[in-house]
């Protein structure tokens, strides 16, 4: 069979752009090295019947009309608004650390305080990045900062990167403001939803049209001919040749318990003082049903090339620098080879962010439409 396109990677990226150009007629071949689709977007049910997301919990998230009226053609949606509680000082309490929070932590004068000088500097609403609020020229916002820093982030960002806030790029921990403002939502974004029947079910009809062939389990190593859009690691593609491309990895811990529901919230976070970051119940976030409840721990690992799975590209200057020598190197040995998605553009994105990713390739380089409807 000859292929219009070669795609590299069922995830949202993959998906996206195989589902535009076989939409308009091209033949694609969509290969993933794994045995099933949807990346690490993937889910399934455990043997005790609960749908789990084996790579981690994923809650969906985004500002994007586009994303979202394309994946609504694949799935219907469940609402779902994602909280976050953090054990701090033996308490649980809001994150994104928010005027609750302060609350929570200190003697009522003492927060009625640091509420109004934070409300007098910045307005209520507001949302400060942790690095950000530490710069203030106002020495009681920098003692406050330096709270928050050292009991929600300095610990945490250290067991899940093995660096310090400060080495890596501001746009990590920015993903997580302190918030002046009671709104205890983990997302602020237009639409927060899970695909109602799982993100696999979405994807099998994302990669529905006869145009599209699937081939799992299917390893691939070079181009030979159609054009490839690539969406897995680009230091393996070119065989690391100048040193891997620093990545985090994890291990989930998966637990089932026989009660309907065990955490307050979907997910509790362990800034401190254990070894795993965050546990989240999945029950929670899809809304299912059952006698039984399975929580998935978090604990980071380092990643090591051919053992563990590259999770996290590592965003900082240095491996900025080490990615553009091998984004160079791509594209001049294979021209043929686009480079899209989490792992090939060495970028942390969100789900929303691969999906758009490959709807905007599908209509540069394929001539799908855009807005892809
Ligand atoms: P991937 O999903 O990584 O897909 C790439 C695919 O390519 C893989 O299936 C891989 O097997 C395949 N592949 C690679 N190399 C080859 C090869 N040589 N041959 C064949 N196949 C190959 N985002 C959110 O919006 N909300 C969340 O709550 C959220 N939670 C997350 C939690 C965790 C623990 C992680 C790690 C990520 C989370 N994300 C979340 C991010 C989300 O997973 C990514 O944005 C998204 O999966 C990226 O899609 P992708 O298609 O670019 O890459
Ligand atoms: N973070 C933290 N403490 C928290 C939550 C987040 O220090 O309680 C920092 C940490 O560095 C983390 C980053 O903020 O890696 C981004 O958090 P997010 O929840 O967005 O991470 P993801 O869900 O992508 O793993």
């Amino acid at each position: 069979m000859n292929y219009d396109w070669i795609v590299v990677g069922a995830g949202f990226t993959g998906a996206a752009f195989a589902e535009r150009l076989a939409s308009i007629g091209k033949k694609v071949l969509l290969l993933d090295r794994r045995p099933h689709i949807g990346g690490n977007a993937f889910d399934e049910y455990n043997e005790s019947g609960i749908l789990v997301h084996r790579y981690g919990p994923h809650i969906f998230h985004t500002n994007s009309d586009v994303v979202w009226n394309y994946l609504s053609k694949f799935t219907d949606w469940r609402p779902y608004e994602h909280r976050v509680l953090g054990l701090i000082e033996g308490k649980l309490v809001p994150i994104p650390f928010n005027l609750d929070s302060l609350a929570a932590l200190f003697p009522a004068p003492v927060a009625a305080r640091i509420e109004s000088v934070l409300a007098a500097e910045y307005g209520i609403g507001k949302k400060i990045p942790i690095l950000k609020l530490q710069q203030s020229s106002n020495e009681e916002i920098r003692a406050f900062a330096d709270y928050v820093y050292r009991n929600v982030f300095e610990g945490y960002t250290i067991k899940q990167w093995q660096l310090r806030p400060q080495e890596l790029s501001p746009s990590v921990t920015a993903r997580v403001p302190v918030s002046i403002s009671r709104d205890d939502r983990y997302f602020q974004d237009t639409y927060q939803a899970i695909p109602l029947d799982g993100y696999t079910a979405m994807f099998r009809r994302m990669i529905g049209n006869p145009n599209l062939d699937l081939a799992l389990g299917s390893d691939w190593k070079t181009p030979n001919g159609a054009p490839v859009l690539f969406t897995g690691a680009i230091d393996e593609l070119l065989n690391y040749r100048f040193g891997p491309l620093p990545y985090r990895s994890l291990r989930f811990e998966e637990k089932t318990l026989n009660v309907r529901r065990h955490q307050p919230v979907g997910t509790v976070n362990y800034p401190n003082n254990h070894d795993y970051t965050r546990t989240t119940e999945q029950t929670i976030i899809t809304g299912q049903q059952a006698d039984v409840t399975t929580l998935i721990t978090e604990y980071p690992q380092p990643h090591i090339p051919g053992e563990t799975i590259a999770y996290y590209p590592i965003p900082r200057d240095d491996n900025q620098a080490l990615y553009a020598k091998y984004a160079a190197a791509a594209s001049t040995e294979f021209p043929n080879v686009v480079l899209a998605g989490r792992l090939a553009d060495y970028q942390y994105y969100n789900m929303d962010q691969a999906c758009a990713r490959g709807l905007k390739l599908a209509a540069e380089l394929g001539g799908a439409s855009w807005p892809a409807l």
